[in-house]
């Protein structure tokens, strides 16, 4: 019989606190309509999607241009606020 190893037991269980490399103002960066330059909640724009031109479920995305769902998701644009 050799030496059993124990499990990982010995190590702390503490999990490691670590923050994103990204700044912390950049998860509160504001999206604006790049029409207007205004926050979506104030934007009066006419918002349909830049690619279809839909008008059903149209989010203002991380690029500040308008998309539906279908298409921001084709794109792979995240919203701008979610
Ligand atoms: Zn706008
Ligand atoms: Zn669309």
């Amino acid at each position: 019989m050799g030496i059993t190893i124990p499990a990982i037991s010995c190590r702390p269980h503490a999990p490691q606190v670590q923050f994103p490399p990204e700044a912390p103002m950049a998860a509160r960066q504001q999206i604006l309509c790049a029409q207007c330059d205004k926050a979506e909640d104030y934007c009066t724009c006419e918002k349909y999607c830049c690619i279809c031109k839909g008008m059903e479920g149209v989010r203002l995305a991380m690029d500040g241009l308008y998309y539906c769902p279908d298409c921001r998701e084709a794109c792979d644009v995240p919203l701008a606020n979610d």
